[in-house]
């Protein structure tokens, strides 16, 4: 059977530099989905209109936006999350899963119907097949958000699985009261201008970043080339990641590549939430975006060598180790 590690779907990270100072001037405000992933194992993936068997179902909490807020959690950050689940049962396990590592579950808020849920198939091969179902991710809309929602918080994260018509407003009140305003563009889907102008720091792999500037991006130069297009599109700074050759980043006037921790990877599953979490638990503490990304590689590194999603998530500990082994070692890095 296949290692269900390579499907589950939450992860966790991150850490400040030196002392966790997370108060309440420092929160993470993450708005996003949580699902609940469905695993089967079969020995061969069905063909459209055939019916296989496979063995017991087991169930991951997941959705790239609890899986970042548990990696922020985890990476040292005073973490609340914003977002919306059913009244199925999942709902309780994943608020559950959230505050087992620290992340406030008050706003996550209830519906009546299912909760968003992925249902992945896992073959023989490792190779997988997922449908999404948001469910009550859905309908997370733009009137569920509350001023109080934003008192003290001091970096937004934010991906693409709620309606898109939220996530625009939410960046919009951030915007407004200087809320560092991060946006995952996972998965990928076209910008609105009033969402890009409202960006302080957009987090795109190659992929969503060539989506998103229309351009190929396979390397370095092509990665500088789609952050710049993107900055001319209204967004402040861009963060290209790079999987085994780092992440490339740009603001208006600088940029820059972060050189890859030297690792052997296993499992690359949640390698961009980890990073995502980890980078804003770091802002949050005050550090600056090379300060962040710095973190932020490491703790994408680190996931990348175990099996997983969620257990894959390096705590701010072991962020802090690989950095000062990094930093001590002229061949590490
Ligand atoms: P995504 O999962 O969103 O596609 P990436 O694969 O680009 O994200 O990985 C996110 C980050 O994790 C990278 O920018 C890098 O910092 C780190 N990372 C990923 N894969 C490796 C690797 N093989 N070696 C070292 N660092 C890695």
């Amino acid at each position: 059977m296949p290692n269900l590690g390579d499907v589950q779907c939450m992860c966790v990270l991150f850490t400040c530099n030196t002392m966790v100072m997370t108060n309440d001037q420092s929160r993470v405000l993450v708005l996003g989905s949580l699902n609940m992933d469905l695993v089967v194992p079969v020995a061969a993936q069905p063909s459209p209109g055939d019916t296989v068997l496979g063995a017991d179902v087991q169930t991951f909490p997941g959705g790239k936006g609890a899986n970042q807020a548990a990696a922020a959690a985890l990476a040292g950050g005073n973490v609340s999350m914003l977002g919306r689940v059913g009244n199925d049962g999942y709902g309780d396990e994943l608020r559950a899963a959230l505050n087992s590592v620290q992340v406030n579950t008050n706003r996550v808020l209830s519906t009546v119907g299912p909760s968003g849920m992925a249902f992945i198939t896992v073959d023989d091969n490792g190779e997988n097949m997922i449908v999404v179902s948001s469910g009550a991710n859905r309908k997370l809309v733009p009137t569920d958000l509350r001023e109080e929602d934003f008192a003290n918080v001091s970096v937004l994260l934010m991906q693409l699985e709620l309606p898109l018509d939220t996530v625009t407003h939410a960046a919009a009140l951030a915007w407004d009261r200087d809320i560092t305003v991060i946006l995952n563009a996972a998965p990928v889907a076209p910008l609105p201008p009033e969402l890009l102008s409202h960006i302080s720091i957009l987090v795109v792999n190659e992929g969503e970043a060539g989506s998103l500037a229309g351009l190929p991006v396979n390397n370095v130069t092509q990665a500088e080339q789609a952050s710049q297009k993107l900055i001319d599109q209204g967004v402040d700074s861009v963060i290209v990641t790079l999987g085994s050759a780092g992440a490339y980043w740009q603001s208006n006037n600088n940029g820059g590549l972060i050189k890859p921790h030297s690792v052997t990877a296993i499992d690359t599953t949640a390698a961009g939430d980890a990073f995502c979490g980890a980078l804003a638990a770091e802002l949050s503490q005050g550090n600056n975006l090379e300060e962040g990304l710095t973190f932020a590689n490491a703790a994408g590194a680190i996931t990348v060598t175990k099996l997983g999603a969620q257990p894959s998530l390096p705590t701010k500990i072991e962020i802090d180790s690989l950095l000062l082994t990094a930093n001590s070692s002229p061949h590490t890095n």
